[in-house]
């Protein structure tokens, strides 16, 4: 079914329904939280079905992020049942059912709306500003953006039902639109961005139908809630699959849309070393998070926006700025342009900064300033952004490698190496310049690499 048929089925979807025998989506594979909710919707009476990513992820053999579950009670019912539910959202209100860890999103099915005017929908100029008319399940499945994510397992029998072609979809690796897709981008930009992250989640295809659309449309992003844009580039970026999301959205053009300063800074990128980091980081954080290694969007934003700080300041520096003030003024005003578009909370901007602020610090070689940057509680990020910076210069390089062999060497082995009298030893062999000028009373000199980068 083509997704103009899907929208001509508009009024009376004939589902596909796939019983229990003739799928692979068990009960065994959903957590026990969605499981508790599903039942506890049904035996109250209400109809209760696995939606979304979940049902989709489990039917490709994947191990879904979290479960979402659909149902025909309200979101007052929902918490009526369950001790542990808060309700959130205003645009698009949902119950949240929480289990320690696990938080399972119930929604409750959404209707088309048209003709009604009692709900709480809100359109202006074709986009979504709240959508909550309550509907029938067929009608809640073209509310939906993309057709393997309309697909329903039903709790009460077991079966996957598929109002919308979305099992033709997952057998083809295809993601197609329900309904027309400038329309459905018109309503909610933000679905552009999602085609863009689950083409590069699931390995699959973009129907070209869908996305046509981006070049005209794609400035839409451009005032899209920053908060909402933040949390999806937590989505694309830090879920394991960031270096795939990230070639997706420069492929679909999307990314001057979300980053407009690290386009600007990949069109200067000569050397290819910028991308080079880029690519570095993303896929350092997707191998962190395969690990189940603790990952920070602070990192991500330092590696994506470095290009553009460095570009500033070495602007800035031709026009006159001396250099330390040419850094900090372009990291802040990198900091302050990309909070235009994507709302970067304070304590990851701070994080970031500091990330930027630290690489100048690792020239300087002295025992003193070696253990005070150890110590730092930015350091592990700041070296590991250095090792990423590696493809700048050789002497980056080679700094990398020497912060990497000190932190192999024992507190008292270090100490011993940056003693003044082992200047020249191996490795720390240029240790102490700085120092031994300071120590002779001098007024403190800046000892720095050409290649350091940002201020002190
Ligand atoms: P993930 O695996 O990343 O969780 P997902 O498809 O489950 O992917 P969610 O954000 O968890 O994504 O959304 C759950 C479901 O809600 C989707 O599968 C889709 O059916 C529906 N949905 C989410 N966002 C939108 C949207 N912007 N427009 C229409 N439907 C949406
Ligand atoms: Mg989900």
């Amino acid at each position: 079914m083509s997704s103009d048929s899907a929208a001509a089925n508009h009024r009376k979807p004939i589902p596909r329904v796939i019983p229990r025998e003739q799928h692979n989506l068990s009960r065994k594979q959903i957590s026990r939280g969605a499981l508790r909710v599903l039942y506890g919707l049904k035996d109250a009476g209400f109809r209760a079905c696995l939606v979304g990513g979940a049902v989709r992820d489990l039917l490709l053999g994947r191990q879904p992020k979290d479960f979402d579950v659909a149902t025909d009670a309200t979101p007052e019912e929902v918490r009526k049942l369950f001790r542990n539910c808060r309700l959130i959202g205003r645009r698009f209100r949902l119950a949240h059912v929480v289990f320690g860890s696990e938080i399972v999103e119930v929604a409750t099915f959404r209707g088309t709306g048209e003709g009604d005017t009692s709900g709480d929908r809100h359109v202006v100029e074709g986009r979504i500003l709240r959508d909550n008319v309550w509907g029938a399940i067929e009608e809640d499945a073209l509310r939906r953006d993309f057709r393997v994510n309309a697909l329903y397992y039903d709790i009460a029998d077991f079966s996957v039902i598929d109002y919308v072609g979305g099992i033709e979809d997952l057998e083809q690796k295809h993601l197609r639109l329900i309904g027309d897709p400038a329309t459905r981008y018109r309503e909610d930009p933000v679905r552009m961005l999602r085609a863009a992250r689950l083409a590069a989640k699931l390995g699959f295809s973009i129907d070209p139908a869908a996305v046509a659309p981006f070049k005209e449309l794609g400035h839409l992003l451009e005032d899209a809630p920053t908060a909402r844009l933040f949390d999806e580039c937590q989505k694309m970026f830090l879920a394991g699959y960031g270096l795939a999301s990230f070639r997706m959205l420069v492929q679909c053009g999307l990314l001057r849309h979300l980053f407009p300063g690290t386009v600007r800074a990949l069109a200067h990128d000569a050397s290819g070393s910028l991308r080079d980091l880029i690519e570095r980081g993303l896929s350092g954080t997707d191998a962190r998070v395969a690990d189940k290694r603790p990952v920070t969007p602070a990192f991500l934003f330092a590696v994506l926006l470095w290009g553009e700080v460095e570009l500033l300041a070495n602007e800035l520096q031709a026009q006159g700025t001396v250099r330390s003030l040419a850094w900090q003024r372009a990291a802040h005003r990198v900091m302050a342009e990309q909070g235009k578009r994507v709302a970067i909370p304070r304590r990851f901007s701070y994080a970031i900064e500091e990330i930027w602020a630290l690489q100048p610090r690792f020239a300087e070689r002295t025992r003193k300033r070696v253990f005070r940057l150890m110590a730092h509680p930015r350091f592990r990020a700041a070296y590991d952004f250095l090792l990423l910076r590696a493809g700048e210069s050789e002497a980056l390089r080679e700094s990398g490698q020497w912060w990497t062999e000190i932190q192999a060497l024992t507190p008292e082995q270090l100490s011993q190496l940056l003693a003044p009298k082992s200047v020249g030893g191996k490795p720390g062999e240029n240790a102490g310049s700085t120092g031994r000028r300071r120590r002779r009373g001098g007024r403190r000199r800046k000892s720095r690499s050409p290649e350091a980068g940002p201020q002190e």
